[in-house]
């Protein structure tokens, strides 16, 4: 098989036309600030696909997800449970706020935030107040469940839904599960600004504060007057126009990054790998990236240092470390899952709570990568597909190709 000419990526920006006519529109009109047209008309149009009351445009997911943790009342020394694989940006916004994040191992139905290793953090650690849920490659997390535990404990959810966008569970559209919610439009996500975020929330009172944080807590006075610390987080209108441009093609990205998905799904039948779960009964994800599970017996020898990875090749099996070599080779982009947080070195202290309520800080022993241990046993065996939506079908045929030669 030949090189790919052009790369297959894992996820790029995917321009419709009317991106640029909205943002020649704030040149023109010189509305070339955070204040605007696109900005009034996206928050609109975002309420009303997701259904949520308010929506407050912001300069990235992450400054959304750092309001959330402010409007949620997190302060310094508290504990707040958070996803444990996941995109660091997830949880940043705890530690900007000097607060403790304790990660939730995974499950695997859904490699989000599981909710019986929630309900032993809350035996461990009952006083906390704020769990921050992250919905993987698109996949909404057990919400039903989650947001009754969170309920029997009189804690607020904060959704991270940077990645899912669009996604549904039991029919409600994820950005709507938390207290306060984030979304992003960076630039290989499912609908893209270039960059961008929002705060999603149905109160009144949380969005005004938002809004007033990210313009740098201005009172209302006639000169600056300030009572309380700033940010300058708002998102600008040429942004905005943008995402105004991309926001009537979202169903459509879905659409194609489903067809991705399925295509994968039926191109690796005969393989011993499995494709990211959802239940389907429950859920409809946006399938922003296609990911597979490599299954444990099919799982040739594989070492990975803090900057480092190696593997043993062996006939008929194959490891995360070798089919992303070999993409690679052949110039297309697979990346690994996000390595979880509590194997990160800058989280080496915090506590880690796994389903039974073992893992670091509590009572038992942690096991780095036991028989508990989810997240690490995802990040070993499982990796993202090229899922770009302009791969051509035979451009994906051909990256399953490369990944059957991987098993041979
Ligand atoms: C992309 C992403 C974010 C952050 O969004 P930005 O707009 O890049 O700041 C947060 N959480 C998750 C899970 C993400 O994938």
């Amino acid at each position: 098989m030949e090189r790919f000419e052009n790369k297959v990526w894992l996820s790029t920006p995917t321009m419709h036309g009317d991106e640029i006519k909205y943002v020649k529109q704030a040149y023109e009109t010189n509305w070339m600030s955070t204040v605007g047209e696109n900005i009034n008309e996206i928050e609109k149009q975002v309420c009303e696909k997701v259904g949520c009351k308010y929506a407050v445009a912001l300069s990235c997911g992450t400054s959304a997800l750092h309001l959330a943790v402010k409007l949620a009342g997190v302060k310094q020394g508290d504990n707040v449970f958070c996803t444990d694989m996941t995109f660091a940006a997830t949880l940043n916004s705890v530690v900007y706020e000097k607060a403790n994040p304790i990660f939730i191992d995974t499950e695997y139905d859904t490699w989000n935030m599981c909710p019986k290793a929630l309900e032993k953090a809350f035996e461990l650690y009952p006083d906390t107040k704020v769990i921050v849920v992250a919905n993987l490659y698109g996949v909404p997390a057990k919400f039903d469940e989650i947001c009754a535990i969170a309920k029997k404990h009189g804690a607020i959810i904060i959704e991270d839904a940077a990645e899912s966008l669009g996604a549904t569970h039991m029919g409600r559209q994820t950005g709507t599960f938390g207290t306060y919610n984030a979304i992003s439009f960076n630039g290989n996500k499912i609908i893209t600004g270039s960059s961008g975020g929002m705060l999603l929330t149905d109160g009144l009172e949380a969005a005004n504060k938002a809004r007033k944080w990210s313009t740098q807590s201005r009172e209302n006075a006639p000169w600056y007057q300030h009572e309380e610390v700033g940010y300058n987080y708002r998102m600008s209108n040429v942004i905005a126009g943008v995402v105004r441009g991309q926001l009537p093609y979202l169903e459509e990205h879905i659409a194609q990054k489903k067809e991705i998905y399925f295509r994968y799904k039926e191109g690796f039948k005969d393989l011993p790998v499995t494709m990211n779960p959802y239940d389907e009964k429950i859920m409809e994800p946006n399938f922003w990236l296609s990911c597979m599970l490599i299954d444990k017996d099919a799982m040739c020898k594989q070492v990975r240092s803090d900057n480092d990875a190696c593997y043993v090749a062996e006939s008929g099996k194959s490891c995360p470390t070798q089919i992303l070599e070999e993409l690679a080779k052949y110039n297309a982009e697979g990346r690994p899952i996000w390595k979880p947080m509590h194997m990160q070195p800058i989280f080496r202290m915090n506590p880690f709570v796994t389903k039974s309520g073992n893992g670091r800080g509590t009572t038992n022993a942690y096991i780095a990568g036991g028989a508990e241990d989810v997240g690490a046993d995802i990040f070993a065996r499982g990796l993202c597909l090229p899922s770009d939506n302009k791969m051509t079908a035979e451009q994906q045929d051909k990256i399953i190709e490369i990944i059957k030669n991987c098993f041979r």
